[in-house]
């Protein structure tokens, strides 16, 4: 049972599990187990080229922060649990449990991160109550977001 489980292994996922991963010493996260679904085939990242961000050497790829990303948090918070090769098919809800079912295990969280990007969500089953029109994305970009309040769509 994972106490935060993140689906996605891109820019957000692996943000958020640095974040959570750095909590460790925090009596709120104490003894916590904390997961990320680390697929990133897909991420957006994959053909990134960055020449003008603050920080970043010019000519610094998409790809090679997603591998150097992974490394990161392995070095950093070993105790945050990656898991590999990996896709996640459907979520649903039962007794206030989330189960995570992928292409090879189910797994069991109480709260769940969704952070695969703003394409290709309508794979997984159990989303599109809340899949909507991304509101600030211009229509012809054809992009979603999951209707949320401040990044929470609902409780946990
Ligand atoms: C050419 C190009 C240049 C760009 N340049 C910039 C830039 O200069 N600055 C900038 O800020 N942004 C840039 N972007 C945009 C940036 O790449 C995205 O904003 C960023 O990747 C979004 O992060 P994300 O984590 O939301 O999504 P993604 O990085 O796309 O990550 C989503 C992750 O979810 C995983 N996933 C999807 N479906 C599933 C599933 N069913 N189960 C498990 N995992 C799943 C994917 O494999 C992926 O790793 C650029 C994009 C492109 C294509």
């Amino acid at each position: 049972m994972f106490d935060a489980l993140i689906i996605g292994g891109g820019a957000a996922g692996l943000q958020c599990a640095l974040i959570l991963g750095s909590a460790k010493n925090k009596p709120f996260a104490e003894n916590k187990h904390i997961g990320i679904i680390v697929h990133q085939k897909t991420s957006h990242l994959q053909t990134a080229l960055f020449n003008n961000v603050l920080g970043l050497a010019p000519g610094t790829t998409g790809e090679s922060i997603l591998n150097e990303g992974k490394e990161q948090l392995k070095a950093l918070y070993p105790q945050v649990e990656h898991i590999e090769n990996e896709k996640v098919l459907e979520i649903s809800k039962q007794d206030g449990i989330f189960n995570v079912k992928t292409n090879k295990h189910t797994h069991k969280a109480k709260t769940v991160v969704i952070a695969v990007g703003y394409t290709n969500l309508m794979t997984i089953k159990g989303l599109e109550p809340f899949t909507e029109p991304h509101p600030r994305a211009a229509i012809e970009k054809d992009r979603i977001w999951l209707k949320n309040t401040d990044h929470l769509i609902e409780d946990n």
